[in-house]
Order: structure tokens, then sequence, then C-alpha cells
């Protein structure tokens, strides 16, 4: 082929990575008909009772609804009992004071006895729309259930937040390409320190003066290429919470698959167009490539290097999972058949979910994890 085509070949290759750098396979920008996944011009119709599915015709809800039923009304009881619990906390008065509690104890819910259930039966409005998420994996719906996981550690400040909402809010932001977020969301609650009393008058500040399902942690532009060895103490001491480490080692491996990924492009480009019109190229590479000052892609190899040894000394055996997820699940059936049941905690199962689900956000993830892990001979424990 004449290097003229190579080149187009090439630069057609290029803007579709362009386009599309960390493309996701999976996440849906727009909503689609949940039937047909069709995107008509006229508008889709949303269903009015969980507002997790679309359709693009009242034929396409109807085929739908047997398997929609189900999701739909969990939702829809979810809300129900949250409604009910908000109301009856409306009505509650505490020690004779007329306060609005969802503005005055912002923070504290978890402290205050008659709350409990609020937060319950918000939790588990939170959990539908994950499943959900998961189920539909539309954009908005991911933010949807981000936002009641944001709601709920404004609410419930005091003590270490329940891990399933702590989860929700470090892995969604990644999963809707949002990495500086969960970033800063990591260096803020590790460096927290609950003992010292400016850091916590700073930190329900933070609380009183937000409203419901906003960011509240300090963000930083650019966040995710630090290096945390730095920005942490004790990163991977036993004692650290695996869903920050987990969350951060995907990030990490993510900026160095995203990196391995364009060099590649670049080295097919070089090669294909013989040098001539190299400036096109050069133009090109330069939109592409981010600051390699700002990346700094050996401290991210070495941050890579450094989570791979940390969580595997903490926990033998979450990295072989992610890595070969198979070998889980075929471990469970077999001892199922065997009529055993395999306990593996809540908590641990959806990490690992959220995890797998993380590493199919950029292509070439998985690739540097398993390299990494090899080279540091983990395979051979
Ligand atoms: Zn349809
Ligand atoms: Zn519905």
């Amino acid at each position: 082929m004449p290097a003229k085509e190579n080149l187009f070949a090439a630069s057609a290759r290029m803007s579709l990575a362009k386009k599309h750098p960390l493309k996701d396979p999976l996440l849906q920008e727009e909503p689609w008909c949940a039937t047909c996944h069709s995107r008509p011009e006229t508008r889709l119709l949303c269903c009015s009772r969980c507002h997790t599915a679309w359709y693009c015709s009242k034929d396409c809800q109807i085929a739908d609804y047997r398997e929609h039923k189900e999701d739909c009304l969990d939702v829809s009881k979810h809300w129900k009992f949250v409604e009910e619990e908000a109301a009856s906390l409306r009505m509650t008065r505490f020690a004779g004071n007329d306060e609005n509690l969802f503005e005055m104890r912002v923070g504290f819910f978890g402290e205050i006895e008659e709350m409990h259930d609020y937060i319950e039966a918000r939790l588990g409005l939170m959990t539908t729309y994950v499943e959900a998420a998961f189920r539909v994996e539309i954009k908005s719906v991911w933010e949807k259930a981000l936002h009641h996981a944001l709601a709920l550690l404004r609410l419930n400040a005091t003590g270490p937040p329940p891990s399933p909402i702590l989860s929700a809010a470090i892995f969604i932001p990644l999963i809707l390409q949002r990495d500086d977020d969960t970033c800063d969301m990591i260096r803020f609650f590790i460096n927290i320190d609950t003992e010292r009393e400016e850091d916590m008058h700073e930190y329900f500040r933070m609380h009183s003066e937000s409203k419901e399902g906003d960011w509240i942690y300090p963000r930083e532009k650019n966040c995710r290429f630090l290096n945390f060895f730095d920005e942490c103490a004790d990163l991977t001491s036993p004692d650290q919470q695996m869903p920050f480490l987990l969350a951060l080692l995907l990030v990490k491996c993510g900026i160095v698959a995203t990196y391995n990924a364009i060099s590649r492009s670049i080295k097919v480009f070089e090669s294909t167009s013989g040098g001539q019109r190299i400036h096109e190229v050069q133009m090109i590479v330069k939109e592409m490539l981010v600051d390699e000052s700002l990346v700094n892609i050996k401290s991210q190899r070495k941050q890579v290097d450094r989570l791979v040894c940390g969580i595997h000394r903490n926990n033998c055996v979450v990295l072989r999972t992610l890595l070969e997820p198979d070998s889980l699940t075929g471990y469970i059936l077999s001892q199922e058949e065997r009529g055993l049941d395999v306990s593996l905690s809540s908590g641990t199962m959806s990490l690992l979910v959220y995890c797998m689900r993380c590493m199919i956000r950029i292509p070439g993830t998985h690739d540097v994890l398993e390299e990494d892990f090899m080279k540091a001979g983990f395979y051979d424990d």
C-alpha cells in the first residue's frame, strides 16, 4: 500500500482513538431503548415509575415489561420507604425543638438513633440504583446512584463510612470517567486526622454548607497524576482500607494503559508516514499527548508496582481474583456442586464487582496489571 494510504489509514485510526481515547465499551453516555437499543430522532419514553429505563415505542415498553417489572417496582418501593421515613422524621421533635433536621443535623445522622431507619431506607434506595446502573449502564443512572451515595456520606459523617456507601462513592466516579474526583476523595479520607479538632471542625463545616448530593471534598485538577505515596503517609500499611488502594491502583493502571496505547499509535504513525508530513503527525500527537511532565509516566509505573505489592501483601487473593475472575466463579460453582456454601462477605463481593467493572472502562488496564503482577513473581506464590 502506498505511503499516503498508510498515513490516511493510520490517521483515521488515530482520530478514532483521539475521539475515544478512554473508550469504555459498556457505558452509554445517552439513554437508548432498553428493548431494541435504538436511539430514535424523536424522544425516547422514560419509565415514569423508576426513571432507569427508556423505550423508543409503546411496543418496546410492553415487550420489556416482564423483564423490567421487578426492578422497576424495587426502585419505587425503596423511594416509598425513604419518603415514609423522611415524613416521620419531620414529625419528630427533638427536645421540643422545631428545627429542620435535614438542615440542622447534617453530618450527625449516624449519632441520632431516630435517624437510623431513614439512613437504612436511603441505603436501600442507593443499592437499587447501583444495581440498576450495573444492569442498564446508562450514564444518568450511574449519576443517580452516585447522588445517593454522596447524600449518605454527607448525612452520616461521624465514624467510618459503611463500606457499601464508600465503595459506591469511590468507584462510581471512575465509571463516569471522573478519576480526579475519586483521587481527591481517597486523598481526603486517608489524610483526615479524626483526632485533630481543626480537621474535624473543617470537615463538619464542609457538610453543613453543602446541598444534598454535592461533591463536598476538596478538588484538585489532575489530582490523578500525583504521586500518592508522597500525598498520603502509610499508603499501603496493613490497616489501610482496601477500596482506597484498589481504586487508586485502577486509576494508575488506567494512566499507564492509556500512555502505552498512545505511544503505540505514535510508533505506527511514524513508521507508516516514513518521516513525510511529519508536522501533520506532530500536530496530532501534540493534541493527543497530555503534558509529559504532568503525567510523569515513570512515577505512575512505580506507583503501580508499589500498590500491587502493598495490596498483595495485605490480601493475597484479591488481585489474583481480579486477573482471573473465572477461577473464583469456578471455585464457587465447584463448592456449590459439593453442597457447600461459599460465603464471601457482601462487602468483598461488591468490591470485586466494582473493580472488575472499572477494569473494562480503559482497554489495556488488565494487561498492565497482569504484567506487573507477573513481574513481581506473585503468580508463583
Ligand atoms: Zn425500541
Ligand atoms: Zn421502570
